[in-house]
């Protein structure tokens, strides 16, 4: 090798080397994975209405909901500590398109506490469809919150009833057990779950919604305005994956 030619090859290896280190591939590779969010004993996990009449078969049901039955029971085992909430309405609830004459479900009326959308009946007290699908495998949950058994107000959310000012008691339960940070999962996530995280949010508490383990109904566009929704109320939007289980 000539040293012109032994120049040239030793410019042309630096250009190379230099290229390789500074492209995209090359920094992806270098940088290190997330680190994943751990469960401490200040978390819970909330499993929001996996009952028989929001699943494949019942009244209202979210569609692929049955698929968050095994995501949620994997993370349960990794919580100490776990609330499941199940809608529980009267026969002839105020939120049922039934109760209204000349309604039909998924229309929009207005009720003293603001608008409401109406729903097929669905998750009566005592009935079969209101249960907890039996498929769910969280013997050591510790609290099962019922909202919504109220004839006339509705509540999408577990800490407080669509009047806004009802309270469940949960955020109160929460608190004097310690426990800040919350994780929610379940049905629907553009309704129940999306408000209880922003409710949540509400009462101070950290909030993580884990959208895996979600299933969303998709009304009118409300699955893109809840998460909108839930952002600017500081809700974290995250996977199963980036939990440390
Ligand atoms: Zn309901």
């Amino acid at each position: 090798m000539t040293i012109i030619e032994r120049r040239r090859f030793l410019l042309t290896a630096t250009a190379l080397a230099a290229s390789s280190a500074f492209s995209g591939f090359a920094l992806a590779q270098t940088q290190p994975a997330a680190p994943k969010i751990k469960i401490d004993d200040k978390s819970v996990l909330i499993v929001v209405d996996v009952q028989n009449c929001f699943l494949p078969g019942g009244s209202l049901a979210v569609g692929k909901g049955e698929e968050v039955i095994p995501i949620i029971n994997r993370l349960a085992k990794s919580f100490v500590n776990v609330v499941m909430t199940q809608d529980w309405h009267t026969p002839g609830h105020v939120s049922f398109a039934s109760s209204h004459a000349g309604k039909k479900p998924f229309e929009m009326i207005k009720l003293p506490y603001g608008d409401q959308v109406l729903w097929p009946d669905h998750c009566v007290q005592g009935t079969d469809g209101a249960l907890i699908h039996k498929d769910i495998n969280i013997p050591h949950a510790q609290l099962v919150i019922r909202k919504g058994f109220r004839k006339t107000v509705d509540s999408y959310s577990a800490f407080r009833e669509a009047d806004r000012k009802t309270v469940t008691g949960l955020s109160a339960y929460l608190k004097s057990r310690g426990l800040t940070r919350v994780f929610v999962t379940g049905l629907a996530t553009d309704f129940c779950v999306a408000w209880t995280a922003m409710d949540a949010r509400r009462e101070a508490f950290e909030v993580s919604v884990i959208e895996d383990a979600c299933r969303g109904i998709d009304t009118q566009g409300s699955l893109a305005k809840a998460w909108d929704a839930m952002k600017k109320a500081g809700v974290k939007r995250i996977q199963s994956g980036d939990l440390a289980v």
